[in-house]
């Protein structure tokens, strides 16, 4: 089987990195039906720190094509991808597509393929913040209807493809098979003790770590201005690190916004080994991040989640995140609620054991031995 996996960003390499090892497995398994992967940077993200380092890392394959498309608005570069992956896609001829998540190269990448008629599996399927105001969600809305395979991490997610009738289409297949991004960290978490030591040293365990990255909060100056101003009071009572993302970076320094502030150690973005570190390390998180939400349940943490909504209800359900929004005093409650509470990761088993992208591999090879996708039927499976 030939599959094309297509990534471009941070969070797209954290997930592939797990579903690149189980192809590993697979071929090492059964080396007389074995999957080729081949693998494409579409460049949306293209610093050492926020690429490279996650492919050295994780020992993600090289990509076999590049396409260096990055610092355009939303329109522009997914037009530009689809184009170049239009090209590719016809040369390589693929069995299968593989996408991850909700950027604009997971959308190209679903488009390309699904108008060639090349099926699209996507990894991280049925999420919905049911906020359209944000592009992923509309990134995540549009490749969930052109894909065949959805993999989604949680039973909430089968829930919202149901109710969006997209079971109804004859050719889809959907699969609750838990989080990949849970099957990572269980790999490289006991790999990643004192990889953050130069940035955490000199401060106590129980410091806590901050994520900034959405465009609703770096496109609202006033918003942005004010969530900073918050974590510059937080920070004067208890020590903050926080890993700056090149956009916030941006919006700050157009601002005028100095982010060095006492109490906020800043960073420049951080590997994934020392994320784990640093997560390991720390006493809360706060964060819009949809990953890091999930990390810091994974690794025992509490967490405030600075939106005003998340895809990830289950975990608000459980007590272990707490949605704050933006407003100075709905975060220092939210931090004050948050920063005694006990988390428990052995509470929720939704996002599997470990084994999610090894169900991914087992399912799409399986369609490959069968050859007849129009005989798949709607068939979610619970994990045990
Ligand atoms: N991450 C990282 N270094 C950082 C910040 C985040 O390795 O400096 C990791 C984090 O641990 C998680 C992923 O990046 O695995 C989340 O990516 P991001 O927050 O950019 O995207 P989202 O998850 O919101 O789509």
């Amino acid at each position: 089987m030939k599959l094309i996996t297509i990534v471009g960003a941070r969070p797209q390499f954290i997930k592939a990195a797990a579903v690149s090892r189980a192809i590993a497995r697979h071929n090492h398994r059964h080396p007389e039906r074995p999957l080729r992967e081949i693998i494409v940077h579409s460049g949306q993200h293209h610093d050492a720190n926020m690429s490279e380092v996650f492919f050295q890392e994780m020992e993600i394959p090289r990509p076999d094509h590049t396409l260096g498309i990055h610092t355009l608005g939303h329109g522009a570069m997914t037009g530009r991808m689809l184009e170049s992956l239009e090209t590719l896609l016809r040369n390589e001829r693929p069995d299968a597509v593989l996408v991850y998540g909700d950027t604009n190269t997971t959308l190209a990448g679903a488009l390309a393929a699904v108008k060639l008629h090349i099926p699209v599996a996507h990894v991280e399927a049925g999420l919905r913040s049911f906020n359209r105001a944000m592009p992923e969600e509309i990134n995540r809305i549009l490749t969930d209807h052109c894909a065949t395979w959805l993999f989604c991490p949680t039973p909430t997610a089968v829930e919202n493809l149901t109710r969006e009738g997209v079971p109804q289409r004859p050719e889809v297949f959907i699969q609750h098979c838990g989080d990949v991004m849970f099957d990572t960290i269980r790999h490289f978490a006991p790999k990643a003790e004192g990889a953050a030591i130069r940035h955490r040293q000199g401060l106590a365990a129980g410091y806590w770590l901050c994520t900034l990255h959405r465009a609703e909060l770096t496109d609202d100056p006033n918003r942005l201005r004010q969530v900073f101003a918050t974590l510059q009071e937080l920070a004067r009572e208890h020590p903050l690190i926080l890993p700056l993302h090149p956009r916030t970076r941006q919006a700050m320094e157009r601002l005028g916004i100095d982010p060095h502030s006492p109490g906020i150690r800043i960073t420049p973005p951080v590997g994934y080994l020392e994320m784990l570190d640093l997560l390991k390390h720390a006493g809360l998180v706060l964060t819009d991040s949809g990953g890091l939400q999930k990390e810091a349940f994974f690794m025992g943490k509490g967490c405030v989640t600075l939106r005003e909504e998340t895809e990830w209800t289950e975990l608000v359900s459980a007590g272990c995140n707490l949605l704050a929004g933006f407003s100075p005093d709905a975060l220092r409650q939210a931090v004050m609620t948050m920063a005694g509470r006990r988390v428990d990761p052995t509470t929720l088993t939704i996002f599997g054991q470990g084994e999610s992208s090894d169900r991914i591999v087992a399912t799409l090879t399986a369609w490959n031995a069968s050859q007849s996708v129009n005989q798949k039927v709607y068939k979610p499976h619970a994990i045990a």
